[in-house]
């Protein structure tokens, strides 16, 4: 899908977002949800969704961005406090080319150790009971 296109609801987020779809969830309010990666390139990878309907950051409404990017700054702050990593990348695709797999804006934050590479973009799914671990631990740091 190019840059430029039609937000289709029946993309995976969008269900998450309904409730249609299952997500191990961190925390949501009214501006977005965060929930684990199924396919981490690291321990504790999840992601942050504003609800707006927008397929990328280009079309997302400037006080949504501004909202979304203090939740992701929270939850990289959680993050740090609950699995303690070296460092933490904040990533976010717009456009398939750019490697966007999933077309409703979200923004990934992926925990990363010294020598130890992250995985693949989208690669394995995880081990359930690991992801709900670090879950419990990054939501316990938010509290
Ligand atoms: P994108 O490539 O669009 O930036 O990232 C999409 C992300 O969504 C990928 O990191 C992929 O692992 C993750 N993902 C894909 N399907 C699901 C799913 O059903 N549930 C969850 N929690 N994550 C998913």
């Amino acid at each position: 899908m190019s840059l430029s296109g039609t937000y289709d609801d029946q993309n995976i987020f969008a269900k998450i977002l309904r409730g249609e779809a299952p997500a191990i969830t961190l925390f949501e309010d009214d501006i977005a949800i965060a929930f684990m990666d199924i396919f981490p390139q690291s321990p504790g990878h999840c992601l942050v969704l504003p609800r707006e309907q927008a397929r990328n950051l280009l079309d997302l409404s400037p006080p949504t961005a501004a909202a979304a990017i203090q939740r992701v700054q929270t939850l990289a702050k959680a993050v740090e406090t609950a699995l303690q990593p070296d460092g933490i990348v904040v990533t976010q695709f717009n456009g398939a080319p750019a490697g966007q797999t999933v077309f409703h804006i979200h923004f990934h934050i992926i925990p990363c150790w010294e020598n130890v590479p992250r995985g693949r973009h989208g690669a394995g799914q995880a081990d359930m009971g690991e992801l709900k671990t670090q879950a419990e631990k990054i939501r316990s740091a938010l509290a």
